[in-house]
């Protein structure tokens, strides 16, 4: 079996293309959904992660703002301009990008985000709402993975879905998507016993561990739907050898660049015994900004449509 691949960019620029269009009309009232994205702690990498959102939006004809502050920027700094975000009218959601400096707690300043422009959904408040299936924002990479799956006709209701990973951002928001969506949904972390055991057992899998190409062929069950999360780097020839076969595509990135991203599932592995597998990159990665992006719309008409 060679499996589908699952093309989360032109899903995304659908998405993009909606909320475009959605914006329209509140745009022409003189309202334009905005978003801001504060990054404490400025490196090249983080900067161009920001600037892909932000310019996104601005693609989407919504108004957006890149917050840079020093990595040495207080508690008392970060909370005033969260506070002043919070009060400006005309910023819709507030993203705090991730990982903060260790001096600060990302907690203390998610918490501090007021919940109408929770962007993320991971205020605590968004989680109660999500958890209940109540309307509110989810978070974005999750959330992006469910629309894949629909507007790919991927059947969810009665399916096994197994999910390597637990955090708050990813793992646990996917839970609870699924569960909602009638999967019967498994968790699995870095305690779990003898993890491709159960790994085979999803017929949806989705890989949100942040580890190399660990989920080889004995972790995924035949005809699988995998969804990698994951995006982690290949760093020597002889990975971008065994994870990717005679790509040659990849080994020149490789060699221009020093290493090229790859997600927590083996790629050649997945081909051969998956139905469906999205790419890295060009899989779920599009689809975490456009669900920003739809996020930040649909904040807008909830506080000012
Ligand atoms: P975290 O580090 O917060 O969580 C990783 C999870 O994986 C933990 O629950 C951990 O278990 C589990 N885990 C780690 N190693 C193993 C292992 N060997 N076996 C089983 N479980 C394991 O990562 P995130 O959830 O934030 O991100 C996961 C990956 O997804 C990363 O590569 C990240 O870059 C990527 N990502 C991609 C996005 C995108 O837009 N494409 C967006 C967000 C994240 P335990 O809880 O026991 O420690």
């Amino acid at each position: 079996m060679t499996a589908r691949l699952l093309d989360g960019k032109r899903v995304a620029q659908e998405i993009q293309g909606e909320v475009k269009d959605a914006a329209k009309p509140l745009i022409e009232k003189g309202i334009t959904p905005g978003l801001a994205a504060v990054l404490v702690g400025v490196n090249a990498a983080s900067k161009l992660y920001v600037n892909s959102k932000t310019k996104a939006c601005q693609e989407a004809g919504l108004f957006s703002e890149a917050v840079l502050l020093p990595t040495e920027t207080t508690r008392e700094e970060l909370a005033k301009k969260l506070d002043e975000l919070n009060g400006r009218d005309d910023i819709d959601g507030i993203l705090l990008q991730l990982p903060l400096p260790d001096h600060l707690d990302s907690t203390e300043f998610l918490d501090r985000i007021h919940p109408s422009k929770d962007v993320d959904g991971f205020h605590p408040e968004s989680v109660g709402k999500l958890v209940q299936k109540r309307p509110g924002p989810r978070p974005c990479t999750p959330a992006g993975v469910m629309e894949l799956l629909r507007r790919e006709n991927i059947e969810i209701s009665g399916k096994r879905a197994v999910i390597v990973g637990r955090s708050d951002i990813v793992g646990k928001p996917m839970a609870m998507l699924l569960t909602h969506a009638n999967a019967t949904v498994t968790v699995c972390h870095s305690r779990t016993k003898d993890l491709p055991s159960v790994t085979r057992e999803g017929e949806i899998l989705v890989a949100a561990m942040g580890r190399a190409a660990i989920i080889r062929k004995e972790f995924i069950g035949p005809g699988a739907v995998v969804i990698d999360v994951g995006m982690n780097r290949a760093e020597t020839a002889e990975q971008v050898k065994d994870f990717f076969g005679d790509d040659e595509k990849r080994m020149a990135t490789f060699e221009r660049r020093g290493s090229t991203l790859v997600g927590d599932v083996h790629p050649k592995d997945a081909m051969e015994i998956a139905s469906a597998i999205t790419p890295v990159p060009g899989g779920v990665g599009p689809l975490t900004i456009a669900m920003l992006l739809k996020n930040t719309l649909e904040l807008c008409e909830a506080r000012r449509g």
